[in-house]
């Protein structure tokens, strides 16, 4: 992969050492800060092409900084993922919310946090099939927007319209995690509400309805659903 710049914003040096090494080794430019006033700063100075955010920091903790990275016209579309503990569901999906593109639990290994980087920078690259109206396909599903019909295997299914939505919108991103908000709002628009409760019921029907292919619509325990991310290059 190509030479990327990428702003460890960490406060712990053994997790900063950590990352630095294996980010270097995949021949990243990286810069390490260890607070989130160093690393508003140095999103503008060094203009990374990606940014790994601890949330606990002294001071500006990592929520700040990615509102401030997310809400600034300039830095928006810098992928932020999050390092997070486990137990912090509800910062992940504040960070989420919030506009951060991932997130990664510590302790990591550095092979899962490498693959998360590489979707991340992967998902911002201009997609080939930029076309809101054209054909998706992912895994054996093909997603057909302009006719609002999905296909497994070839085969037709009859998805509702806001199962439909909910498809289209996960697969829109593949390993992007949404959370129920997210997905609430990226539904929007029907012709009745959808809360975050009955998004879970949408995602019960999609799934029985994709058959086989329902497994790749995959819950993330305490803070939402993606689509699986097909293998490989
Ligand atoms: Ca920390």
């Amino acid at each position: 992969m190509e030479r990327k710049k990428i702003l460890v914003v960490e406060d712990e040096v053994p997790i900063q050492e950590l990352l630095r090494f294996n980010l270097e080794r995949r021949n990243h430019r990286v810069e390490v800060v260890g607070t989130g006033e160093a690393a508003l700063g140095a999103v503008g100075a060094f203009r990374p092409d990606l940014v790994l955010l601890d949330i606990m920091l002294p001071g500006t903790d990592g929520l700040e900084v990615c509102k401030q990275i997310k809400t600034n016209p300039e830095t928006r579309r810098i992928p932020v993922i999050m390092l997070t503990a486990l137990g912090e569901e509800a910062d992940i999906v504040a960070g989420l919310e919030l506009g951060a593109d991932d997130y990664v639990t510590k302790p990591f290994s550095p092979r899962v946090l490498l693959a998360r980087v590489k979707a991340a920078l992967r998902r911002t690259e201009p997609a080939p099939q930029a076309g809101a109206e054209e054909l998706l396909r992912i895994h054996n599903i093909a997603i057909d927007p302009a006719r609002y019909k999905v296909a497994v295997d070839g085969r037709e299914i009859a998805l509702t319209s806001t199962e439909f939505k909910v498809l289209q919108l996960l697969a829109g991103q593949p390993g992007r995690v949404f959370t129920r908000y997210q997905i609430v709002d990226g539904v929007h628009g029907e012709d009745y509400p959808v809360t975050d409760r009955s998004v879970d019921v949408q995602i019960v029907g999609l799934r029985k309805k994709l058959g086989e292919a329902g497994h790749f619509v995959e819950t993330v325990r305490g803070i939402g659903y993606r689509l699986r991310e097909e293998e490989g290059e």
